[in-house]
C-alpha cells in the first residue's frame, strides 16, 4: 500500500511525496525546494529514489539540484525543456515509468496550457498533475492557448473518478469563492468548500482531491453545465456557445479577481 504525504514548501506549494512500507524509500514530486524533503526523509528513515517533475518554474524544481547532490542515485524525471538545467530523463506523453522501489507505475500525460512543456504523471490511482489541474481550479495559462488548456484538463478530467488529485498548490478556498459566484447553487460545490474550510482551520491540506468531487464542482471541468448567463464575458464580447470560448471567459474572469 503506498504511503503519500503532501509536504508543504515555500509559501502554498505541495511537494508530494510517495512511499511504501518496505523498500525504505520514497519518490517525491515537484520539490520546490529541498529542505521540506530531506527533513521528512530524516523523519522516516528513507532515501530518495526518484524525483519526478512536471514543469519548468522554480517553485517546482527549485529544490531538484540540491537532492540530487545528496542523494545521486535518485532518478529525476522531467519533460523535454531546455530550462530545466538538470541531468534528468525525459519523459513524454505515453512514456510509462516503472519504479521499483517505492514500487510505482506511472502513465506520463502531455497537459500543455500553463506552460508548453507541462507534463502529468498518473498511476496507481493517483495523479500528479502540478500547476494544470487544481481543486476547484486551473492553473493559470501563460505559455499556452485556452484551447490546449482545455484540451489538457478535459483529457484529466477523463481519468477514473476515483482518481486521488495531487496538485501543486493550496488553492482550494481562494478557487471555491470564484467557483460558487459561477454556480451559487451547486450543491457539490456548496459542501466540496465546507470540507475544505474545516481541513484547513485544522491546518490540514484540502488534497489530495478526489476526480469525481473535482468533476461535480470545479468550473473549470464544468464549462458545459454552468449556465449561459453566469459566464462572466468580458465587457464588450459576444457571448458564444463555443465551449473554448466560454473555458476563455471563466480563466480570464478567474485572473482578475481578487482571490
Ligand atoms: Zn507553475
Ligand atoms: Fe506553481
Amino acid at each position: 500500500m503506498p504511503l503519500l504525504r503532501a509536504l508543504p514548501a515555500l509559501r502554498d506549494n505541495y511537494i508530494w511525496m510517495l512511499s511504501d512500507s518496505v523498500s525504505g524509500t520514497a519518490l517525491v514530486v515537484d520539490p520546490g525546494e529541498a529542505e521540506p524533503v530531506l527533513r521528512a526523509l530524516a523523519e522516516e528513515g528513507r532515501a530518495l529514489s526518484a524525483i519526478l517533475l512536471t514543469h519548468h518554474h522554480a517553485d517546482h524544481i527549485g529544490g531538484t539540484a540540491e537532492l540530487a547532490a545528496q542523494y545521486p542515485d535518485a532518478t529525476i524525471y522531467a519533460p523535454f525543456d531546455e530550462r530545466i538545467h538538470l541531468a534528468a530523463t525525459r519523459v513524454a506523453d505515453g512514456d510509462a515509468i516503472d519504479l521499483p522501489a517505492p514500487g510505482a507505475h506511472f502513465e506520463v500525460i502531455e497537459v500543455h496550457g500553463h506552460t508548453r512543456s507541462h507534463i502529468a504523471y498518473h498511476g496507481d490511482g493517483l495523479l500528479f498533475c502540478g500547476d494544470t489541474l487544481f481543486s476547484l481550479g486551473c492553473g493559470r495559462i501563460f505559455e499556452g492557448t485556452p484551447e490546449q488548456m482545455l484540451a489538457s484538463l478535459d483529457r484529466l478530467a477523463r481519468l477514473p473518478g476515483e482518481t486521488r488529485v495531487c496538485c501543486g498548490h493550496e488553492y482550494t478556498l481562494a478557487n471555491a469563492d470564484f467557483a460558487i459566484s459561477v454556480e451559487p447553487g451547486n450543491v457539490a460545490l456548496q459542501s466540496r468548500m465546507q470540507a475544505a474550510r474545516a481541513q484547513r482551520e485544522c491546518g490540514e491540506p484540502t488534497l489530495p482531491a478526489r476526480l469525481s468531487d473535482e468533476r461535480a464542482a470545479n468550473p473549470f471541468l464544468r464549462v458545459d453545465a454552468i449556465a449561459d448567463e453566469r459566464i462572466p464575458w468580458p465587457t464588450g464580447a459576444t457571448p458564444s456557445r463555443r465551449r473554448v470560448d466560454r473555458f476563455a471567459a471563466l480563466r480570464l474572469a478567474k485572473d482578475h479577481s481578487p482571490a
